[in-house]
């Protein structure tokens, strides 16, 4: 009874449509996209971390706790609903499949699902939140064969005030009751503490390839035209405009979709990078001291330019690690990439966000001496998905 009434609700899997799910995470759930109940087979331009899982599933040993790391808008939270979906699903199509229709698919997409446990990362009382979570941790699944919670951001966890906090769930993370997981989904796992750390296993996430982002872009923009209530407002992005988004967003499907909602924006946002970048490898006090202020006070935004200063380290590494280049170099890009998320780290902990840069530039520019005549920016795209992904 259930399914055929959630037939005509559901219509994620309809006809075969493919799900649009890869970054759906972040900015991309605030751009107003309906996540579909989307099974791991869905997730786009992650293949080791779904291949990672669906052997889990297949072996009946998926980890009781999941660190999801990597880059914002590459499908870190789309894939822990995924793999909910997988867990609860009445009738997987696949071996790690979703089939969209049954009650639990249905309850998944419609926020209705009692085993999937919301957790408020809101650092007011957060210390709090974990206790009640604990509590509720002690019962089994509602009626799924599975519960999960997803921690997002866990980066939060990492701040000064969240150590309570931290430490009170290490115990859950460690042995929760059967059928139990907890994803923990954060931009900076080196900045969380070992102890948590070591208690997750860790699956890496790439940033997206050009091909997929035009292709999600594209698709955005048909769901668009073919809906009713927005069909008035126009057609949809130019080429250009993709084009534009794509060679802004460095991989990040939730960076794609707000340069095409904001282009100035990410322009913006871009050009203040490469300038970071630029008065890092400069190594010169004023330089250093000027770009940091031109990243202004505003949090997001120094957040959002600071991501893409992240990406244009890893897109830089992922070229290192290709090409061999010598191991120093390497580490270098691997501590640029660290420096950064402190940094992203300090400007949430409510550190003035010049001064977290401040510090940041100082911080790469001891330690990228052999990049100062090398751009970082300025080479073509690499192709993704081959390299391994180190930090
Ligand atoms: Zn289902």
């Amino acid at each position: 009874m259930a399914r055929e009434r959630n037939t005509s609700e559901s219509p994620a899997q309809k006809g075969g449509a493919p799900s649009h799910t890869a970054g759906s995470d972040g900015a991309g759930s605030k751009a107003g996209f309906a996540a579909p109940t989307a099974g791991l087979s869905d997730i786009l331009g992650q293949p080791a971390v779904t291949q990672a899982l669906c052997d889990a599933l297949l072996h009946g040993r998926v980890h009781h706790a999941y660190l999801f790391d990597g880059p914002e808008g590459t499908g870190k939270a789309s894939c822990a609903r995924a793999l909910f979906a997988a867990l609860n699903c009445l009738q997987p199509p696949t071996l790690g499949g979703a089939c969209g229709t049954c009650e639990s698919c249905y309850k998944l997409a419609s926020g209705s699902h009692p085993d999937l446990i919301p957790f408020d990362m809101s650092l007011s009382g957060l210390a709090d939140e974990v206790d009640r979570l604990i509590k509720r941790l002690q019962f089994p699944p509602y009626e799924g064969r599975a519960q999960m919670v997803i921690l997002d951001p866990a980066d939060l966890l990492a701040m000064p005030t969240a150590v309570t906090a931290a430490n009170r769930l290490l115990k859950t993370l460690e042995e929760p009751r059967a059928n139990t997981h907890l994803v923990l989904v954060t931009t900076s796992a080196s900045s969380l503490l070992p102890t948590l750390r070591s208690r997750c296993q860790r699956l890496r996430f790439v940033p997206l390839s050009d091909d997929l982002l035009r292709d999600l872009l594209r698709r955005d923009a048909e769901a668009t035209l073919s809906d009713p209530a927005t069909v008035a407002e126009g057609a949809g992005p130019s080429a250009a405009d993709l084009d534009a988004a794509i060679q802004l967003a460095q991989g990040s499907i939730g960076a794609a979709r707000r340069a095409l909602a904001d282009r100035e924006r990410l322009q913006h946002n871009a050009e203040t990078a490469q300038a970071l970048l630029a008065a890092a490898r400069s190594g010169r006090a004023t330089q250093l001291v000027e770009a940091a202020s031109s990243v202004g006070s505003d949090r997001e935004q120094a957040n959002e330019i600071l991501e893409h200063l992240w990406l244009l380290f890893h897109r830089d590494l992922r070229r290192a690690v290709q090409e061999q280049r010598a191991t120093a170099s390497q580490e270098s890009l691997i501590a640029a990439l660290r420096a950064t998320r402190s940094a992203q780290q300090a400007i949430r902990g409510y550190t003035a966000a010049p001064l977290a840069v401040e510090r940041m530039l100082r911080h790469i520019a001891e330690t990228l001496p052999e990049h100062r005549r090398k751009p970082v920016g300025s080479r073509p795209s690499p192709t993704p998905g081959t390299s391994r992904h180190v930090r």
